[in-house]
């Protein structure tokens, strides 16, 4: 068997014309286009790589970017200063702090102080506390990428037993939450997990977000698995490469994600999605 390759490009690229044509209804019926501020403080390169491209992705549906770059020496005290102004600001329809912040400024109080209804990556308690109760309203982009990707690929989940490697607050945790609402039977394995490979071989759909190259081998996937490889690790030789070693788990899953190409694009476009929607759910 050689699994499906789950298209993350085309997914991306189509729900972006999607939000593209939304914007354009939006602006011919007189509203303005949603505004998304997004916050970089300090200099990592990794940030200010994610950031360009949500700002270009930004620019190509035609949303307001608002930039807030800050020097690492931002105190916290500022930048919650900065999230009040922003939080009241009516053109201001999402708010995206790129983590990770700056050792000295602690990143819960700053997602905290967020307001719940502009919090586009889903982070806030807030969100995350409707998406366990089975109430979402905006969810974290990478766990909803991740859904949508499946919805799209035919992929039926009630009753399938799912395994989730990882338990991060902002990936394995709410795509637990997510896999659970949709009818799964979910295990979410960790750091402290005893005998990892015993889990995985029942997983019927395996979702891996460690953050260790390639180190879920095709010999311990279920045959007909539906493989979803959330992470993203540069080898040596400068390649990109996921937490599954994908040749050896493609010839025994029935569908399965690429790195590069598979989940990336989708988290960057449900950025879109989640501010898009948080400006039509203020109703503005
Ligand atoms: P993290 O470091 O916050 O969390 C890693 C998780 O893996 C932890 O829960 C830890 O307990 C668990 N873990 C560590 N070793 C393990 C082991 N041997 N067995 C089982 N579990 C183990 O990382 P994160 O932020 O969740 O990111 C994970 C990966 O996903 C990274 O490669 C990151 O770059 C990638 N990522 C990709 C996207 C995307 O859009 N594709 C988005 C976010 C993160």
């Amino acid at each position: 068997m050689s699994a499906t390759i789950i298209d993350g490009n085309a997914a991306a690229k189509e729900m972006r014309r999607d939000i593209e044509a939304r914007v354009g209804a939006r602006l011919q019926a007189g509203k303005r286009a949603p505004g998304l501020a997004v916050v970089l403080v300090g200099l990592n390169p990794a940030s200010q790589v994610y950031v360009s491209h949500k700002r270009k992705d930004c620019a190509e549906v035609g949303f307001r970017d608002l930039a807030y770059d800050l020097p690492e020496s931002t105190s916290e005290a500022e930048l919650l200063a900065l999230i009040d102004r922003l939080n009241e600001d009516p053109e201001v329809d999402g708010i995206l702090v790129q983590l990770p912040l700056p050792g000295h400024i602690h990143a819960e109080k700053v997602i905290e102080r967020i307001r719940a209804d502009k919090d586009v990556d889903g982070f806030h308690p807030y969100n995350v506390g409707r998406l366990a109760l089975r109430m979402p309203l905006l969810r974290p982009c990478t766990p909803r990428g991740v859904m949508v990707l499946l919805e799209r690929s035919g992929i039926a989940l009630a009753g399938k037993e799912a395994v989730v490697v990882g338990a991060s607050n902002i990936v394995g945790r709410p795509m637990a939450l997510e896999l659970l609402a949709a009818g799964c039977t979910v295990t979410v394995t960790h750091s402290r997990t005893q005998d990892l490979e015993s889990h995985i071989r029942r997983a019927e759909v395996l979702v891996v977000a460690v953050g260790r190259p390639e180190m879920i081998r095709g010999e311990w996937i279920r045959p007909g698995a539906v493989v979803v490889d959330v992470g993203i690790n540069r080898r040596e030789d400068g390649r990109l490469v996921g937490d599954v070693h994908f040749d050896s788990a493609k010839a025994v899953a029935s569908a399965i994600t690429p790195v590069p190409g598979g989940v990336g694009p989708m988290t960057r476009a449900l950025l879109l999605q989640n501010t898009l929607e948080a400006t039509e759910l203020r109703g503005v």
